[in-house]
Protein backbone atom coordinates (compact mmCIF):
# COMPACT_ATOMS: atom_id res chain seq x y z
CA UNK A 1 0.00 0.00 0.00
CA UNK A 2 1.24 3.71 -0.84
CA UNK A 3 2.79 5.21 -2.97
CA UNK A 4 5.92 3.86 -5.09
CA UNK A 5 8.58 6.76 -5.12
CA UNK A 6 9.88 7.17 -8.40
CA UNK A 7 12.48 10.02 -9.52
CA UNK A 8 11.68 12.42 -12.32
CA UNK A 9 13.83 11.05 -15.01
CA UNK A 10 12.82 7.38 -14.44
CA UNK A 11 8.84 8.15 -14.27
CA UNK A 12 9.41 10.40 -17.86
CA UNK A 13 11.32 7.22 -19.16
CA UNK A 14 8.17 4.87 -18.18
CA UNK A 15 5.72 7.74 -19.12
CA UNK A 16 7.17 8.23 -22.40
CA UNK A 17 7.47 4.75 -23.24
CA UNK A 18 3.78 3.85 -22.82
CA UNK A 19 2.91 7.02 -24.49
CA UNK A 20 5.10 7.78 -27.14
CA UNK A 21 2.80 10.60 -28.56
CA UNK A 22 3.36 12.82 -25.34
CA UNK A 23 6.09 15.55 -25.53
CA UNK A 24 8.94 14.54 -23.06
CA UNK A 25 9.92 18.53 -22.51
CA UNK A 26 5.92 19.57 -21.86
CA UNK A 27 6.12 16.59 -19.00
CA UNK A 28 9.16 17.38 -16.87
CA UNK A 29 7.98 20.80 -17.24
CA UNK A 30 4.70 20.28 -15.98
CA UNK A 31 5.96 17.49 -13.66
CA UNK A 32 8.50 20.48 -11.77
CA UNK A 33 5.71 22.85 -11.55
CA UNK A 34 3.47 20.34 -9.87
CA UNK A 35 6.83 19.66 -7.69
CA UNK A 36 7.09 22.85 -6.98
CA UNK A 37 3.78 23.44 -5.98
CA UNK A 38 3.27 20.45 -3.42
CA UNK A 39 7.01 21.76 -1.88
CA UNK A 40 5.56 25.25 -1.53
CA UNK A 41 2.03 23.74 0.15
CA UNK A 42 -0.13 23.49 -2.29
CA UNK A 43 -3.04 21.63 -1.47
CA UNK A 44 -6.20 19.68 -3.17
CA UNK A 45 -9.25 21.66 -2.87
CA UNK A 46 -9.68 19.09 -0.25
CA UNK A 47 -7.33 20.00 1.58
CA UNK A 48 -5.03 16.89 0.94
CA UNK A 49 -1.59 17.14 0.02
CA UNK A 50 -1.30 17.06 -4.11
CA UNK A 51 -0.59 13.96 -6.12
CA UNK A 52 2.30 15.49 -7.92
CA UNK A 53 2.00 12.82 -10.86
CA UNK A 54 -1.48 12.92 -11.25
CA UNK A 55 -1.70 16.54 -10.96
CA UNK A 56 0.96 17.35 -13.76
CA UNK A 57 -1.76 15.87 -16.07
CA UNK A 58 -5.23 17.02 -14.74
CA UNK A 59 -4.09 20.13 -12.36
CA UNK A 60 -3.50 20.30 -8.80
CA UNK A 61 -5.14 17.40 -6.89
CA UNK A 62 -4.77 14.87 -4.46
CA UNK A 63 -4.87 10.81 -5.70
CA UNK A 64 -8.33 10.75 -3.95
CA UNK A 65 -9.62 13.72 -6.04
CA UNK A 66 -7.93 12.56 -9.35
CA UNK A 67 -8.38 8.81 -9.21
CA UNK A 68 -11.64 8.24 -6.90
CA UNK A 69 -9.39 5.79 -5.01
CA UNK A 70 -9.04 6.10 -1.31
CA UNK A 71 -5.53 5.40 -0.99
CA UNK A 72 -2.70 4.50 -3.48
CA UNK A 73 -2.22 0.95 -4.42
CA UNK A 74 0.85 0.30 -6.45
CA UNK A 75 0.72 4.11 -7.43
CA UNK A 76 4.26 6.30 -8.18
CA UNK A 77 4.52 9.47 -7.26
CA UNK A 78 8.05 11.78 -7.58
CA UNK A 79 9.91 10.53 -4.52
CA UNK A 80 11.07 14.42 -3.48
CA UNK A 81 6.62 14.54 -2.50
CA UNK A 82 7.23 10.94 -0.92
CA UNK A 83 9.97 11.91 1.39
CA UNK A 84 8.84 15.04 2.49
CA UNK A 85 6.32 12.78 5.14
CA UNK A 86 9.27 11.08 6.73
CA UNK A 87 10.93 14.40 8.08
CA UNK A 88 8.52 15.08 10.55
CA UNK A 89 10.82 15.57 13.79
CA UNK A 90 10.48 12.54 16.36
CA UNK A 91 8.35 10.29 14.11
CA UNK A 92 10.28 6.45 12.98
CA UNK A 93 9.79 5.33 10.05
CA UNK A 94 9.57 1.46 9.99
CA UNK A 95 11.66 0.95 6.55
CA UNK A 96 14.32 3.13 8.21
CA UNK A 97 15.16 1.81 11.58
CA UNK A 98 17.51 -1.04 12.56
CA UNK A 99 15.36 -4.50 12.37
CA UNK A 100 16.71 -4.74 16.18
CA UNK A 101 14.80 -1.84 17.13
CA UNK A 102 11.29 -2.47 16.24
CA UNK A 103 9.95 -3.00 19.23
CA UNK A 104 7.10 -0.88 19.16
CA UNK A 105 4.10 -0.29 17.56
CA UNK A 106 3.33 0.88 13.63
CA UNK A 107 0.14 3.24 12.37
CA UNK A 108 -0.90 1.79 8.61
CA UNK A 109 2.07 3.91 7.07
CA UNK A 110 4.72 2.56 8.86
CA UNK A 111 5.32 5.26 11.39
CA UNK A 112 6.03 4.44 15.25
CA UNK A 113 3.40 4.98 17.41
CA UNK A 114 4.55 7.13 20.39
CA UNK A 115 2.18 5.62 23.29
CA UNK A 116 3.15 8.64 25.68
CA UNK A 117 1.79 11.11 23.38
CA UNK A 118 -1.58 9.76 23.15
CA UNK A 119 -4.22 11.00 24.84
CA UNK A 120 -6.03 9.08 27.48
CA UNK A 121 -10.49 9.64 27.46
CA UNK A 122 -11.66 10.08 30.51
CA UNK A 123 -13.98 7.38 29.70
CA UNK A 124 -10.93 5.04 30.58
CA UNK A 125 -10.30 6.43 33.91
CA UNK A 126 -13.76 4.59 34.68
CA UNK A 127 -12.29 1.34 33.09
CA UNK A 128 -11.30 -1.81 35.26
CA UNK A 129 -8.41 -1.97 32.39
CA UNK A 130 -7.29 1.20 33.07
CA UNK A 131 -3.52 0.20 34.16
CA UNK A 132 -3.31 -3.29 33.25
CA UNK A 133 -0.16 -3.71 31.96
CA UNK A 134 -1.92 -7.03 29.61
CA UNK A 135 -4.47 -4.93 27.98
CA UNK A 136 -2.12 -1.55 27.30
CA UNK A 137 -1.07 -2.45 23.93
CA UNK A 138 -4.90 -2.53 22.51
CA UNK A 139 -6.09 0.37 24.75
CA UNK A 140 -3.32 2.85 23.07
CA UNK A 141 -4.23 1.58 19.63
CA UNK A 142 -8.06 2.10 20.45
CA UNK A 143 -6.98 5.04 21.44
CA UNK A 144 -4.69 5.99 18.55
CA UNK A 145 -7.53 4.78 15.77
CA UNK A 146 -9.86 7.39 17.39
CA UNK A 147 -7.42 10.29 18.37
CA UNK A 148 -9.33 12.86 15.88
CA UNK A 149 -12.88 11.66 16.19
CA UNK A 150 -15.09 13.70 18.22
CA UNK A 151 -16.36 10.76 20.55
CA UNK A 152 -14.39 8.16 21.63
CA UNK A 153 -15.64 4.28 21.46
CA UNK A 154 -14.80 1.49 23.23
CA UNK A 155 -16.47 -1.89 22.66
CA UNK A 156 -13.94 -3.30 25.58
CA UNK A 157 -14.68 -0.74 28.30
CA UNK A 158 -15.67 -2.26 31.89
CA UNK A 159 -17.00 -0.11 34.18
CA UNK A 160 -14.95 -0.38 37.27
CA UNK A 161 -16.91 -1.67 40.30
CA UNK A 162 -17.12 0.61 43.33
CA UNK A 163 -14.33 0.28 45.85
CA UNK A 164 -12.04 -1.28 43.58
CA UNK A 165 -9.99 1.64 42.77
CA UNK A 166 -6.33 0.66 42.45
ZN1 LIG B 1 -8.56 16.11 -2.89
Amino acid sequence: MGFIPISIDEYIKRHLKNNPSEDEQDLRKRLEIALADYKNGVKCSCGNEIWVIGSASVGNACFTCITGESSPDEDYEIDQAVKKRKIIPGRRHIDDMDPSEIAGIFDDDGYEINMDLIKKPSLCLTCMKDGDPREEILCNLNRFDQENDPEFICHAYQKREPGTLS
